[in-house]
């Protein structure tokens, strides 16, 4: 159970410090003995197995540790993202229907503004996880707070012991507007931690970091993969994540030995020309995943930290981390092409045509599917998306698989190294996040200034992934630029990082043979 990993330490490295956040550091002895506590707290405070926990928190130990208590409880918890707009944090809520919610010092003003827009969610009991004198003390009280849990006694509680049960829910980008949660198990995280731990060779002692929030899955592999090797958890504050000399600083001063990150965060690294004069010493490690590493970016790293290794990671949210890996051999040029690689111990993947027959030849697209044990068991109480993105699959040897359809084009080469080529709908990575444009399209539907809307991937070359564009038509005939009016109403449904950096309003959108909008065409305008 992933709790395990850091209740091992304790006899051997118990003193050893388990996570940092600037001057709040956690040793692995504390961070057992008040998870458990905490877990003795849920029990008592009547949390059932299987029931989830909403962690609407800032990043930090506490906020790990309730991970950690809340699993040993039995409890299934689910990460928000209390930077995203109260809309959206609602409806993510209201479709994890959680026993409870925590709640810190930093959130609880945007706690506020969920319950405004959402009066019934002050029905649902909450806990005040925080060491600071709660705000808001009027309202109605928390079930418990950070410090009620003292008084339980340090018992290694286990509520459940099958690894097959679900352990967190992870919401991302649902095409049709709403958020859809992806049901993570026990096995399915350990299966990539203890492959990456062993693969990495990470040992007890070292320095890892954690730059995403908690709501992505690469923090799950910074949590895990730490506790697993009994390393030393840097979480790096959310205010500096994309901060290229406060990065700079955080990876020096920290000494750490391993790094893992969404590849936008290392190319503004890269674009600001930020690695110190003698790199970072202590640096072993360089994995990057979710999002291809522009070849510029990922040169400029190679070149300035001979001595470090650089592996790509592959894999999507449903898939547990990540499922293939491929560390770079030598520095790229222009046209070298970086894998996604092989698959990671534990999974498979599959290249198949439209008839999902496999695809015999190198250097052939097709779609890329996934089996294995990372294989989450699917969307959280949405069994059509659930049954159309995971199906079954009859195997050369005759034998059933079950497959996730990763929406990712692929081939391989003559050595059976994995190409990743781009998407086949419209879910694109942006600064490092996963966007299905159909969401923002669905927010935009809202707007009755707008006739005819489509949102389209723009890809710029260089440091940078691929930007958003919107394109439009306006309702009335002369109704100047409405863009500005269009970003007002859309940040209170879509986070930042979704909002188009590109608008262009038109006369009528362009169509192709048969009536759809011309995305092609205009993703093409946006890039000229
Ligand atoms: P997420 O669920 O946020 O991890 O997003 C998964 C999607 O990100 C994949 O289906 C790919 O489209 C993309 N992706 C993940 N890792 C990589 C990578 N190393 N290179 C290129 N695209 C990637």
């Amino acid at each position: 159970m992933i709790y395990d990993w850091s209740r091992d330490k304790i006899e051997k490295y118990g003193s050893n410090i388990a996570i940092s956040l600037g001057d709040e550091h956690i040793s692995y002895e504390v961070l057992e003995e008040e998870s458990n506590q905490l877990a003795g707290q849920l029990i008592e405070s009547g949390l059932k197995p299987g029931d989830r926990v909403g962690l609407f928190m800032e990043k930090s130990p506490k906020t790990v540790m309730a991970m950690l208590g809340i699993s040993k409880a039995g409890g299934v918890y689910v990460p928000l993202d209390y930077k995203s707009p109260a809309e959206r944090v609602v409806k993510i809520i209201k479709s994890s229907d959680p026993a409870m919610l925590f709640v810190d010092d930093i959130t609880t003003h945007s706690f506020q503004d969920l319950i405004y827009v959402a009066q019934d969610l002050s029905f649902i009991p909450w806990v005040w996880w925080s060491e600071e004198p709660m705000a808001y003390a009027d309202d109605t009280p928390p079930l418990f707070s950070y410090e009620d849990i003292k008084d339980q006694l340090n018992i290694p509680h286990q509520v459940v012991r099958d690894e097959n049960t679900p352990a967190h829910i992870l919401f991302t980008s649902g095409s049709t507007g709403d958020p859809k949660g992806v049901v993570i198990t026990h096995k399915n995280v350990e299966t990539f931690v203890n492959w990456a731990v062993q693969y990495f060779n990470m040992r007890a002692g070292e320095r890892t970091s954690c730059h995403s929030p908690f709501h992505f899955d690469l923090s799950t592999y910074d949590m895990y993969g730490a506790f697993a090797s009994g390393s030393r958890l840097y979480l790096v504050p959310s205010e500096i994540s994309v901060n290229p000399k406060k990065l700079t600083e955080f990876i020096l001063n920290n000494k750490l030995n391993q790094w893992f990150s969404v590849p936008s965060a290392l190319s503004y690294l890269a674009k600001f020309k930020a690695i110190p004069e003698g790199g970072f010493p202590s640096l072993k490690r360089l994995i990057w995943c979710g999002e291809v590493f522009p070849l510029p970016a990922l040169k400029y790293w190679m070149e300035n930290l001979p001595n470090v290794e650089f592996t790509n990671l592959y894999g999507p949210t449903e898939a547990t981390i990540a499922s293939s890996y491929y560390t770079v051999k030598e520095i790229p040029n222009e046209t070298t092409q970086i894998p996604i690689g092989e698959p990671c111990g534990g999974e498979d993947l599959l290249i198949l045509n439209d008839e999902l027959q496999p695809i015999r030849s190198a250097g052939v697209k097709g779609d890329l599917y996934i089996t294995g044990d990372g294989l989450s068991p699917g969307y959280w109480r949405d069994a059509v998306k659930t049954d159309a993105a995971f199906i079954w699959f009859k195997n050369s040897a005759g034998e059933q698989q079950r497959i996730y359809k990763t929406g990712d084009l692929a081939s391989f080469d003559t050595e059976g190294l994995i190409y990743f080529h781009g998407r086949s709908d419209y879910q694109i990575k942006s600064r490092g996040h996963r966007i299905e444009l159909g969401e923002i399209e669905a927010a935009l539907g809202q707007n009755e200034v707008l006739r005819e809307y489509a949102v389209v991937p723009v890809r710029k070359n260089g440091f940078e992934g691929t930007a958003i564009g919107c394109a439009y038509v306006g309702a009335a005939v002369r109704n100047g630029d409405l863009a500005p009016d269009i970003k007002k109403k859309l940040m209170d449904k879509i986070p930042t990082y979704m909002m188009p950096q590109f608008w262009q309003q038109y006369d009528k959108l362009p169509r192709n043979g048969n009536g759809k909008i011309d995305r092609k065409k205009l993703s093409e305008k946006f890039e000229t």
